[in-house]
């Protein structure tokens, strides 16, 4: 199963994000990410087994997290996948904080691939044509979060959905 850890944004945020993700794709093309899949992804751990992913239901379902708030303030590219994202002008301490303590956990469960620089950002668009954020709209918005889910992602063949499986409790 393919799987990683996100947190998911609440309603109104998610409207927020797809307002812009329409803004984004009239300039930008490429493939606009539908609102039920905005998310920021925390750690992907790609394919895992499901005796391994039920330990992971289980550890997250057990997890306590410290509830916070990200400001998303800025637009961002990655060129070679042609991504168009949202994220923060400065870096977050606590979201750095969290992927810290998430991929530590990971690691003493015995997955790799953490990366070796964390940029937060929420994907709206995919294989954008063009990549320039000027004429975008300016944004200053807030994420109040106090749970990670963990999702499995999907596959069809035709499209890819996101299930959550468990969920981090807040202390
Ligand atoms: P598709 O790859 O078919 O376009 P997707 O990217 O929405 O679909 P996944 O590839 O399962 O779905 O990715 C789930 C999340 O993990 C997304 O936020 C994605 O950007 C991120 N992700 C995927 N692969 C990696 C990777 N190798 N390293 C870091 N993050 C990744
Ligand atoms: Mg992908």
């Amino acid at each position: 199963m393919r799987l990683f850890l996100a947190l998911v944004p609440p309603p109104a945020l998610r409207g927020r994000l797809g307002a812009l993700a329409d803004a984004a794709h009239a300039r930008c093309g490429g493939r606009r990410m539908p609102d039920e899949s905005l998310h920021l992804t925390l750690a992907f751990l790609g394919e895992v087994g499901a005796a391994k992913a039920a330990e992971l239901v289980d550890w997250v379902n057990h997890l306590t997290l410290a509830p916070g708030k990200w400001r998303l303030d800025a637009w961002g590219a990655f060129q070679g996948p042609g991504i168009v994202w949202v994220g923060g002008q400065s870096p977050d301490p606590a979201l750095a904080a969290l992927h810290e303590r998430l991929w530590h956990a990971l690691e003493g469960r015995g997955l790799t691939g953490r990366p070796a620089r964390y940029v937060p950002h929420v994907t709206l668009l995919r294989r954008a044509e063009r990549l320039e954020a000027d004429d975008l709209p300016d944004m200053d918005l807030e994420w109040t979060y106090n749970q990670v889910a963990l999702i499995h992602s999907i596959n069809d063949g035709q499209a890819v959905r996101y299930a959550p499986l468990a969920h981090t409790r807040a202390s």
